[in-house]
């Protein structure tokens, strides 16, 4: 059963099916306010949060499907439902959410509002501070869906007036037999994007679609030819191409390191290049590969998060030292 008919305009993906029918039956069976849906991999909570959000507004009374007939629901598809209230972190402020909340209080006794605030964890402070009063004493009729990408920053005082639901990433074998109905390749170059992905299904799909796939195959076999010249600079070029390059060569060298470890092969990320993962085990020392590892994570760590870095000379720090 799929809930496509909740979501219109938007491309609707077949695990979230169960997800869906659990947080309804919650919301069927207690009382729940507010509920933070989280997941650490894509924004597929976005489009469950919007699912739910139809579902508690329609006023029909089929008890997964909105009904898209009742005024509620036409209102919602045509974007132009009163009391709900799609917020992002970065248009948000203490003000905005008073006055909605007055604008709640004052017209609305008898319909459904939902304030839905997307990625709380990007939320300042002073932001949170007056959410929180507010869940607290909540206006009547009033659902807050709360999504976000990184639970362990939310702080425990609005974790502990909400309901914490965890959207688990779907089975991998699920999720390869849905990759392989959108992508022809090989199960292990499906099963190695995936597991790049951290086992998100919609950012393997955009990864076996990018530019960054031809460049992996690049930076493999470059990789094979340095390490045969014993000269690891000539990775130079092809990882100041793109940041996101260190970090697939984070996961051969994570890799690496299983194998150092007697991990069975089929526990690797890339296990479309095992090959060349027993090459780099063949042509380094164990003191070698973890100090090269921790380097690369530094690397990454520049590259993202600090500013005016130069690329160039971090990934060359790196390759001077392998
Ligand atoms: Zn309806």
């Amino acid at each position: 059963m799929a809930y496509e008919n909740n979501v219109n305009n938007f491309t609707w993906y077949p695990w979230l099916n169960n997800q869906y029918k659990k947080i309804i039956d919650y919301y069927s069976k207690k009382q729940c306010n507010a509920m933070i849906i989280y997941n650490s991999i894509d924004n597929s909570n976005n489009l469950l949060c919007y699912a739910i959000s139809r579902r508690l507004i329609c006023q029909g009374k089929n008890h997964y499907k909105s009904c898209n007939v009742c005024d509620s629901c036409v209102l919602m598809s045509s974007n132009s439902y009163p009391y709900y209230y799609e917020l992002h972190y970065f248009t948000l402020n203490t003000q905005k959410i008073r006055n909605i909340i007055t604008s709640i209080n004052q017209f609305s006794f008898k319909q459904v509002k939902v304030i839905y605030i997307i990625n709380i964890e990007k939320l300042t402070y002073q932001i949170i501070s007056t959410l929180l009063k507010i869940i607290e004493y909540p206006p009547a009729m009033t659902y807050f869906i709360l999504s976000c990408n990184n639970i362990s920053i939310i702080p425990m005082t609005i974790k502990s007036r909400c309901i914490c639901w965890n959207m688990k990433i779907p089975d991998e074998n699920y999720s390869i037999k849905w990759l392989q109905t959108n992508i022809f390749d090989k199960e292990v170059i499906i099963r190695t994007s995936l597991r790049i992905c951290n086992g998100s299904p919609i950012n393997a799909l955009v990864l076996l679609r990018s530019k960054l796939w031809n460049n992996r195959y690049i930076l493999l076999s470059q990789l094979s030819h340095a390490l045969s010249e014993n000269n690891m600079m000539l990775l130079l070029s092809i990882l100041n191409t793109n940041n996101k390059l260190i970090y697939l060569l984070i996961t051969l060298i994570s890799d690496t390191i299983k194998m150092l470890n007697g991990v069975n092969e089929s526990f690797l990320i890339n296990l479309d290049a095992i090959s060349i993962i027993k090459k780099i085990l063949y042509k380094n020392s164990t003191c070698r590969i973890y100090q090269l590892w921790s380097n690369l994570i530094n690397c990454w760590y520049n590259l993202n998060y600090r500013s005016n870095i130069n690329r160039e000379l971090l990934i060359l720090h790196c390759l001077v030292n392998w």
